[in-house]
């Protein structure tokens, strides 16, 4: 049974598809922590394995699409349509939920530099969802393809349900105070204390869960949200927003200003290009725990707090938590760049 928290009794009336196995494990990674630490030791690490989350290979977003799938199926709907890149994972865990539900989904995606049938997008087909790529990888260009299939599916007498990119919305944010809660009670069992969360942070939605839940408890846990390329000028307002809408939709006063969120945007480089620290840090985490990291969002996050470490922002006698976001299929499509040669 989660302890019960203070949104506990409103998030249980929002209607939820369980679809993950939870909670996921909260691994010790002793070696990638020496590693990390060098000759001045460091914190010690703890990984939060929503890469385990179960559904078609997992990752952050299955949490999410537990709440989204409860309301598109609260409303009858019978087909799912979001958006995302070409090796996006929320696509692939949406075309999944659609899979498990018994409903069809379509996916609306970002031209990218490669439309190789790898990773994610060749998970989506293997699951049968439509795949509609945009004529333009601009935010224009996918807005009118999403109003276009959403038009013509009504037309047909279809009762589509549009989740935003990411599924960052207050209901994605709902999923991620769950997860926070889930977090402080294994820490309780375990008898640690946490000192930062970090993790890779896109759309906002994970971050925002995060950030609302810390608030919710008063909690002196960082949240360090460490991007995947997209600016802190654009994602720190973005948060703020998605726990404000979380608050309305639950009807509790949630505020977090946009200062009081911490995004780094100096590890992210250009979003969807793994950068030379990401991929090192990829390396470093398979080498020294086996530990499977992706080169889109967790190896980034790993690249920055191998940075942190580096510059002694936490004392040995510390605790990180490193929130491992999943999105390990998109491996496979960047093989060249994990392992040249
Ligand atoms: C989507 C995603 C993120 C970012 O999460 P947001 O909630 O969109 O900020 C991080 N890591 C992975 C693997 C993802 O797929």
């Amino acid at each position: 049974m989660p302890r019960a928290h203070p949104l506990t009794a409103q998030l249980a009336r929002l209607p939820r598809v369980h679809l993950a196995p939870l909670p996921t494990p909260l691994d010790d990674a002793p070696r990638l922590a020496r590693a990390l630490g060098g000759d001045r030791r460091g914190p010690r690490l703890l990984v939060k394995r929503d890469d385990l989350t179960g559904l078609a290979l997992g990752g952050n977003k299955v949490r999410k699409l537990e709440y989204h799938l409860g309301e598109a199926l609260a409303q009858n709907c019978d087909v799912l349509v979001t958006t995302g890149a070409i090796q996006s994972n929320h696509c692939r865990i949406t075309a999944a939920a659609a899979s498990k539900a018994g409903v069809d989904a379509v996916l609306i995606l970002r031209p990218g530099e490669s439309d190789a049938v790898q990773g994610n997008l060749l998970l989506d087909r293997l699951m049968g969802a439509r795949i509609r790529i945009a004529p333009q990888p601009t935010g224009d260009a996918v807005g009118t393809t999403v109003a276009e299939e959403m038009e013509s599916l009504r037309l047909k007498g279809r009762r589509p349900y549009f989740i935003p990119t990411g599924a960052s919305t207050p209901l994605g944010a709902a999923a991620y105070v769950d997860a926070f809660f889930e977090l402080l009670e294994q820490a309780e069992a375990l008898g640690v204390a946490i000192d930062a969360i970090v993790f890779c942070t896109g759309s906002g939605g994970t971050q925002s869960g995060l950030v609302a839940g810390a608030a919710l408890s008063h909690s002196e846990i960082r949240i360090l949200g460490i991007s995947d390329g997209t600016s802190r000028a654009e994602l720190a307002p973005a948060v703020s927003a998605l726990v404000r809408g979380l608050g309305a939709r639950v009807e509790v006063t949630l505020d977090v200003a946009p200062e009081d969120v911490i995004v780094l945007d100096e590890y992210g480089g250009t979003y969807g290009a793994p950068t030379r620290e990401c991929l090192e840090a990829i390396r470093l985490a398979a080498r020294s725990e086996g530990l499977i990291l992706d080169p889109i969002y967790t190896g980034k996050a790993m690249a920055g707090l191998a940075d942190l470490v580096r510059q002694g922002r936490w004392r040995d006698d510390q605790t990180v938590v490193f929130w491992h976001t999943g999105g390990q299929p998109a491996l496979f499509a960047y093989a060249e760049d994990v392992v040249p040669g």
